[in-house]
């Protein structure tokens, strides 16, 4: 167990304080212990992937942090089906190269999100039309409340738009999770897809929609507008869309409002409304509004999370004065 550990080292954004404690989990069979140490010393426990949907303040966090280093990887070929079960601390995208290879579709869409498996079912990643619900079967935690492992099937984890029990409700934050079970399909995405892809594919003539070969494309869209994590210090899309009733939609649109429809729901791109606002390619208080995805605030060096915070309060009350929708912070704060 490692003591006060810069959090900005353990986030892709680049901000905050020190951790107290900060211990790697490489073995479920470490988690009892590490549990019972934070309630003996009344700690509160945060697990941490890659950081890369997580902020913290400049004070730091006052407890223990698990970085989730499960690994292991198992790819079965049921049937049609790829049964794939993948721990905790592997990389998402790696898990997603791996069935887009062997010819599997579900996860092609999420090329590129950088992040564990572990953390992906949280927030219940999403890009170009696949979010991970879609081919996730259950999920193997660890329960903090009662000392014991147990397997939560999809339809208890309540999944929605970036929603889940894991961060929200009363079981936010009681789950160490394991290790999570896939199945996906042999086959490929079908078109319509996202107006971003399609014209990618279109531009460059492709017409082979297998998963490896969407798995590129989208990879090359994304290279094309997305920070790179490893460059520029971001936590991706900083602000959730706004979602609206048959009702509000209708009046949005009547006033020009980009409204999208998608799986059913109205959607106003959080990004469109940052942008029409003028603020792309904006710098506040050392953070920008990244010139090719306005969803994405950008760490231009050295910012700490109270300036982040004065330049999430600019943007926010902007897009308010203009728009009148409150937008809401999709990465979630250590506290
Ligand atoms: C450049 C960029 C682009 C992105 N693009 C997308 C995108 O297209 N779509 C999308 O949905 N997201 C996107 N994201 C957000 C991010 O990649 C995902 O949320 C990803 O799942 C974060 O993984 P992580 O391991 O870094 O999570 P962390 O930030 O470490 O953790 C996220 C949450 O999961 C919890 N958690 C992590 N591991 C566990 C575990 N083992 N057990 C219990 N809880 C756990 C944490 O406590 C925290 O609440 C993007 C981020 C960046 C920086």
């Amino acid at each position: 167990m490692q003591e006060n550990v810069p959090i900005k080292d353990l986030t892709t954004m680049k901000v905050g304080g020190p951790a107290r404690y900060v211990q790697e989990i490489t073995s479920a069979k470490q988690l009892p212990a590490a549990y019972q140490f934070a309630r003996e010393n009344e700690l509160p426990v945060w697990v941490l992937g890659n950081g890369a949907n997580t902020l913290a303040k400049d004070e730091g966090f006052g407890g223990l942090v698990l970085l989730s280093r499960l690994k292991g990887v198992s790819l079965k070929v049921s049937g049609n089906d790829l049964l794939v079960a993948a721990a905790a601390g592997e990389e998402m995208d790696d898990v997603v190269e791996q069935t887009a290879k062997k010819g599997y579709t579900g996860l092609e869409g999420l090329t590129g999100i950088p992040g564990t498996v572990g953390a992906a079912p949280v927030q219940n990643i999403g890009a170009y039309g696949q979010e991970i619900k879609d081919t996730l079967v259950s999920i193997e935690v660890y329960d903090a409340k009662t000392g014991k492992t147990k397997v939560i099937p999809k339809a208890a984890c309540k999944f929605g738009y970036r929603e889940s029990i894991f961060n929200t409700g009363e079981d936010a934050g009681r789950y160490f999770i394991l290790k999570v079970h896939f199945k996906l399909r042999k086959g490929q995405m079908k078109p319509p897809f996202y107006v971003s892809l399609s014209t990618y594919l279109e531009l460059h003539g492709i017409t082979d929609y297998s998963p490896m070969s969407i798995r590129k494309a989208v990879a090359a869209v994304r290279a094309e507008k997305l920070p790179d994590v490893k460059v520029q210090p971001s936590a991706g899309s900083f602000f959730k869309n706004v979602y609206l009733s048959d009702y509000e939609a209708a009046k949005a649109r009547a006033k020009g409002i980009q409204v999208w429809l998608e799986r059913g729901k109205n959607i106003v791109p959080s990004g469109w409304l940052i942008e029409q606002t003028g603020l792309k390619g904006q710098s506040f208080y050392g953070f920008k509004v990244w010139d090719k995805a306005a969803l994405i605030l950008v760490n231009e060096g050295g910012g700490d999370y109270v300036d982040l915070a004065k330049a999430r309060r600019e943007i926010v009350s902007r897009v308010e004065a203009k728009f009148g929708y409150t937008l809401e912070q999709e990465p979630m704060e250590m506290e």
